[in-house]
């Protein structure tokens, strides 16, 4: 099996600084389309930050999975520990990517896409 990780958080980090110095507004970062927001809000996986934008809200991660495999499975979020115990098994090859969502001010990012190929 092999696991390749690309790390978003740097990207992310830079964003928040332009919002925060108003080079971005709040319009800008805080767009969630309300499909993200709902799935972030019924099986989003509640973290122990803060929201950075507007701290009333701990974060949710939300894990997407795609890959040919899937089928009608592609596209779906699942828990992580569901990515690594279950899917890994059953498909050969897929990328889950891992978004940060507020449920309180919309703010999402992506954090990392974690490809596994077996
Ligand atoms: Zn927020």
């Amino acid at each position: 099996m092999r696991i390749t990780t690309v790390d978003y958080r740097l990207k992310r980090d830079a964003v928040l600084r332009d919002y925060r110095c108003g080079r971005l507004s709040r319009w800008d970062v805080c767009d969630a389309h309300p499909e993200l927001g709902r799935i972030a809000r019924n099986i989003g996986e509640l973290t122990r930050r803060d929201c950075p934008v507007c701290s009333r809200e701990k974060l949710r991660r939300v894990n997407f999975v795609f890959g040919r495999e899937l089928d009608c499975n592609n596209g779906r979020a699942y828990p992580l520990r569901q990515v690594f115990d279950g899917l890994r098994e059953r498909y050969r090859d897929f990328t889950c990517y891992v978004v940060e969502v507020c449920v309180s001010c919309q703010w999402n990012h992506l954090l990392e896409s974690i490809h596994i190929s077996n």
